[in-house]
């Protein structure tokens, strides 16, 4: 049987032939400036042994990958309860709509989606206040990560979020119109860009998943993070809404739970077997990694690790 080390080598050499990389997110500089000839990829397996190729050890900014670690952090705190402030299905819109916040009275249709993200960050601030909160998410991600050099919340670049964050502004008022914000927009929203502006690499962010493929324990030292209950959900909500309204088609193209940010990361997770981090910074037309999404697809293909399995 082929290796999973040559697998990931092959598909790392596949991809540097890739002529239409996509476009990188052009709403900040930051992003903006990002080489489009990035690409990495990690694999942590169920004993902790890391397959990684290409710049699977350079920072790139995490955005709404991060999503999932804020959603565990809050499920751990408010366990179902959350469900009243956000519901549980795709959203099939694009990741900032704000068009269903109106019919459906301020209640995100899911956490993955902005509007929703956001709803989980003011309970995070709730809890723990505006700075407290982005100790309580390093806190979660330390003990996941064997090298944190070079993780942290870049808050330049959440600066830059925060000064043409208009659109997320006005999904945040829109909100607490209905009584779904509790803090001020301000401050709810400073977190969510502080979040999204986590600064890891490939190998860290799949370390940092690892939980999710092993029933929410932390692989590294055997302490649990997140119930299974709500691993199990987390990861369904990763099927259903973690790549926005590009969502049934990459269930379709690589059958895996997996998160998009806009930096052109993905999260992937091969229950009880694999946590896959990609990244290529080139954006499809949904805002999800156009590389990421291929080379994710070519693994489910060499490996035969779709959930969908026979
Ligand atoms: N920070 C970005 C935003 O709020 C995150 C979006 C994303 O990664 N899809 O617009």
């Amino acid at each position: 049987m082929v290796s999973l080390a040559q697998i990931i080598s092959e598909i790392s050499y596949e991809m540097q032939g890739e002529k239409d990389r996509g476009k990188t997110a052009s709403y900040i500089p930051s992003l903006a400036q990002v080489d489009l000839h990035h690409w990495g990829m990690a694999i942590v397996d169920r004993d902790g042994k890391m397959y990684a190729s290409g710049d699977s050890h350079k920072q790139f900014s995490i955005q709404s990958v991060s999503k999932v670690f804020g959603l565990s952090l809050a499920l751990d705190l408010e366990g179902d309860d959350l469900w009243e402030r956000v519901r549980q299905e795709p959203s099939g819109s694009p990741f900032n709509s704000i068009i269903q916040l109106e019919s459906e009275h301020g209640i995100p249709r899911n956490p993955f989606i902005n509007a929703g993200a956001i709803v989980v960050s003011d309970i995070l601030v709730s809890k723990y206040g505006f700075q407290g909160a982005q100790g309580a998410l390093l806190q979660l991600l330390n003990p996941l990560v064997s090298n944190i050099d070079g993780m942290f919340i870049d808050y330049e670049l959440a600066q830059e979020e925060d000064e043409t964050g208009f659109r997320n502004r006005a999904l945040t008022n829109y909100m607490k119109n209905f009584d779904n914000i509790h803090n001020s927009v301000d401050e709810t929203l400073g977190f969510y860009f502080r979040q999204c502006a986590l600064s890891m690499n490939c190998q860290q962010l799949a370390e940092a998943g690892a939980f999710l493929m092993s029933a929410g324990i932390n692989p590294r030292n055997g302490k649990r993070v997140l119930s299974t209950r709500h691993t199990q959900t987390t990861l369904a909500l990763m099927m259903m809404c973690g790549h926005y309204d590009g969502s049934g088609a990459f269930a379709v193209r690589v059958g895996l739970p997996g998160k998009s940010g806009v930096g052109g990361g993905i999260l992937a997770i091969v229950p009880g077997v694999a946590s896959i981090a990609v990244w290529s910074p080139g954006l499809n037309e949904k805002g999800n990694s156009l590389l990421g999404t291929k080379s994710l697809e070519r693994l489910v293909q060499k490996t035969g690790w779709s959930v969908f399995r026979y």
